[in-house]
């Protein structure tokens, strides 16, 4: 079983991915495909996700925990950092413990890519533009070569713009204010194929590419222009993107826009904060353009408006910590602020709840089960939910969703209380 997945009994009653994207969304993008220990990149396989750990590589059990973290969030592997020799002495107890395959991420020192391939990584990160003695570079090719593992090249903005070489930046700096964005993908495809070179010149094609910038204007572009130059699968991320409160937007912006033309094989968001945020956005990211099953709720709500008459924000943020806490299978939930608009809102749920005038009404796959005061209206949903996962897992109900048929209020029997929205 691949890391990650849901166990085998929930595999039949996982959603399936969307047939509205698969019929708005263009093909994914044919690549090569390369092999993370269970884990396929490109090809036909799904995009995978990824994170990467915040914490320092040799402090092993810090890391294994950080690890496994990723893993129960989403992540299907997992890149560490290994600037230091005491990192890479670190993977030989990471790697053989941990629930997904490991990364290591190389910058500068070419032997600590050839003591992480020894300690058994799945994938080396590589930006050959700072390993400059090229013959170095060849010894990291021939032992990825040799275990069979994959490299990532990294053609990112940093990378290629804070060049040491001084002279070298000042001419590059020079083309880009020729006009930034064009020729950072200018210099971004030139390096490619001069590291590509090097790797087909040793006959080595496992390769992941990525072109990062902060820029998801950059980002876009650059990955479209790869993606029509070279077969290689590609890994899309947006670099220091900062917080979530900011870096969601930039990074769903990007990503999300080349992955629904197809192009991307493996993402990581990045944020300045616990990487778990990462997994689980990335998560929805592909959830939401049915790149990816859900394996957990999903969970609607209502912005609220002038009609609410109750506190919806805490009902919908405790209903959120609940589901997440409790029921472990893609119910689609529902919380409605009322039952005027809420049903035509609202379409598809499994479980869902009307709020108004102090009560909820809660409905399961388009029966009306019951009515209940402000005070339970939570626990009575979660009971709701917890009740029809239960059907599910012993068969006796598919997670089919409900089609809402909204009907004018008018046309509901009133007997002096708000009328009801009709399920079916
Ligand atoms: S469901 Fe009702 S309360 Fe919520 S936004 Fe719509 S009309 Fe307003």
């Amino acid at each position: 079983m691949r890391p990650g997945a849901p166990p085998a009994e929930l595999t039949t009653i996982l959603t399936k991915p969307k047939d509205v994207a698969e019929s708005v969304m263009p093909p994914r993008r044919k690549t090569r495909q390369v092999t993370v220990g269970p884990v396929k990149i490109g090809g036909d396989a799904p995009v995978a996700l990824q994170s990467m750990t915040s914490g320092y590589t040799y402090e092993v059990d810090k890391c294994l925990a950080e690890i496994h973290k990723l893993a129960q969030a989403g992540a299907d592997f997992v890149r560490v950092a290994v600037p230091d020799k005491r990192d890479t002495e670190a993977l030989k107890h990471i790697v053989p413990a941990s629930p997904v395959p490991i990364v290591a991420d190389v910058h500068f020192h070419f032997e600590r890519a050839l003591e992480a391939i020894a300690a058994g990584v799945h994938k080396i990160r590589l930006n050959p533009g700072n390993i400059r003695d090229r013959d170095k570079v060849r010894r990291v090719i021939a032992a990825c070569k040799e275990r069979g593992i994959p490299i990532r090249v990294g053609a990112n903005e940093g990378g290629i713009v804070e060049r040491k070489d001084k002279e070298q930046r000042a001419v590059e700096k020079a083309q880009l204010d020729e006009d930034y964005a064009a020729g950072l993908i200018r210099i971004m495809l030139e390096k490619l194929d001069e590291y590509l070179r090097i790797f087909e010149a040793e006959q080595f094609y496992d390769v992941v590419i990525s072109a990062k910038s902060p820029d998801p204007r950059i980002v876009i572009d650059a990955y479209t222009a790869i993606s029509q130059r070279y077969d290689y699968p590609l890994h899309l991320g947006v670099t220091h993107a900062g917080p979530p409160e900011t870096g969601r937007i930039r990074s769903i912006t990007a990503l999300g826009t080349l992955l629904a033309t197809g192009i991307g094989d493996t993402i990581r968001i990045s944020y300045a904060a616990d990487p778990v945020f990462e997994v689980e956005d990335g998560k929805e990211l592909l959830c939401c353009l049915g790149l990816r099953g859900r394996t957990g709720p999903e969970l609607i709500a209502c912005p609220t408006c002038g009609r609410i008459e109750v506190d919806l924000f805490k009902l919908v943020a405790d209903v959120r910590q609940r589901l997440a806490a409790e029921i472990k299978l893609p119910l689609k939930v529902a919380v409605m602020g009322c039952v005027v608009n809420g049903p035509g809102e609202c379409e598809g749920a499994d479980v869902a709840i009307f709020a108004g005038k102090g009560r909820g009404i809660i409905y399961v796959q388009g029966e009306q089960k019951q009515t209940v005061t402000e005070d339970r209206m939570l626990d009575a949903l979660l009971d709701e939910c917890r009740e029809l996962a239960a059907r599910v897992g012993r068969g006796e109900a598919k997670l089919i969703g409900a089609q809402v048929e909204v009907k004018s209020p008018k046309a509901q029997p009133s007997k002096g209380s708000a009328p009801l929205p009709v399920l079916r």
